[in-house]
């Protein structure tokens, strides 16, 4: 049976060419990038450059990069450090209720320890109010962290007006965080024009290995480590630098950049396939997400009456792989707390599925796709015991 990877939000496989490029340096160019001799040089000359092909790629200078362990440390680092930074000149953080859990536990965890968080709420379609968010900022807000892409429905947040929003508001430079996982690498990201402070993202969202991430920080943030131990990293992150992951890392995000154009037309057109497909095939049935505004690979659809997971199941018995926004959590199924911040019904939430595209998909695995998903509905449906009709899209 051939198996289709329609999964490329939760993870991607590692390109051949990035592989390639990190081989040398787990065997003979293995050195300590700390060390003087030649072998430690060696992973020192790595290290560099590929801090400067990120900086550019990102519109940023090479010392504004912290190379971190992925998305979730990043994050991490983001809240924590600037909160421990500036604690003295506030305790107020604001972010949205549509943030991964890296972003959102890390903000429960600041609550427990003195801050206070803001939770902004999303519209229909995803979307964060600038207004809404300049009306939130207070005169101890020490942070806003706002995700660019979101990780289910793959709205694209309109971050360089929300940063404007909070520094008018606030009449300062308050500082903002994004957690861009989700966009980097498969839309264009720059730090400048967006005017984030601090942006978050990581290597196997894009072809590159796991485990592996940055945090942009603009010069001149306040910033405490969370890791104490050696002046790595600026003594922004202590710890011996993952050089073959940090090279596979620039290596996978210099070439996503590079194809970038021509990658998005075609994702964009399978996209759109599964999409109108989908819901023309399958009655009561919906797209989540902002109609435009939203990641070219990814399309987030309901289908009401049925369960994600278990449309999950029956799509991997077929060999598709995809995800579900329903998460079976101690034997009850929770809906995804993206789709209820987006006033999505709980019975509609339930039948969610993501479809998230990469290089690997073709035509011909969309024809499958489309061929094999609606009568699997159809028979989930018939077994479901609580069908209803009244459900318009
Ligand atoms: N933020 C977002 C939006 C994500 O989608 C993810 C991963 O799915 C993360 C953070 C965490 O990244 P990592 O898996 O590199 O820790």
């Amino acid at each position: 049976m051939n198996r289709i990877y329609m999964d490329h939000s939760a993870t991607t496989p590692v390109r051949q060419e990035v592989v390639d490029a990190m081989l040398p340096y787990f065997t003979e160019k293995f050195g300590n990038a700390s060390s003087v001799h030649t072998f430690g040089q060696e992973a020192h000359v790595a290290l560099d450059e590929s801090r400067q092909t990120v900086a550019e790629l990102l519109g940023a200078r090479p010392e504004e990069i912290v190379f971190t362990s992925g998305g979730t440390e990043s994050d991490n680092m983001a809240l924590k450090g600037v909160a421990l930074a500036l604690r003295e000149k506030g305790r107020h953080i604001i972010t949205c209720a549509i943030e991964h859990h890296a972003v959102l536990n890390t903000c429960s965890w600041l609550e427990k320890h003195g801050y206070e968080v803001t939770r902004l709420p999303v519209d229909s379609t995803g979307l964060v109010d600038p207004d809404e968010l300049a009306r939130a900022v207070r005169p101890d807000t020490l942070l806003v962290s706002i995700m660019m892409a979101n990780n289910e429905v793959g709205t694209i947040e309109p971050i360089a007006e929300l940063v404007t929003a909070a520094r008018e508001a606030a009449g300062r430079r308050v500082l903002f965080h994004t957690d861009a996982v989700q966009a980097v690498g498969h839309i264009p990201v720059d730090v400048e024009e967006l005017g984030v402070d601090l942006l978050a993202l990581s290597g196997h969202k894009f072809y590159g290995p796991k485990g592996v991430g940055v945090l942009y920080v603009r010069s001149g943030t306040r910033m405490d480590p969370l890791q104490h131990g050696g002046h790595h990293e600026r003594s922004r992150r202590a710890g011996t630098e993952n050089v073959a992951g940090i090279v596979g890392l620039a290596t996978a995000l210099k070439l996503a950049c590079d194809e970038m154009d021509e990658e998005t037309v075609r994702l964009r057109g399978l996209r759109d396939r599964i999409h109108e497909g989908l819901l023309s095939a399958v009655e009561d049935s919906m797209c989540n997400g902002h109609p435009e505004q939203r990641l070219p690979h990814l399309v987030n659809l309901s289908f009401k009456n049925v369960e994600g997971e278990a449309m999950l199941l029956s799509l991997d018995a077929l060999g598709i792989a995809v995800s579900t926004g329903s998460a079976c959590t101690s034997g009850t199924l929770e809906p995804s707390h993206v789709l209820t911040a987006m006033g999505v019904p709980a019975e509609i939430a339930h039948g969610s599925l993501r479809f998230s595209l990469g290089r690997i998909n073709t035509d011909e695995e969309v024809d499958y796709v489309l061929e094999k998903v609606p009568p699997i509905i159809e028979r989930l449906r018939q077994m479901s015991p609580f069908a209803t009709k009244e459900f318009s899209a």
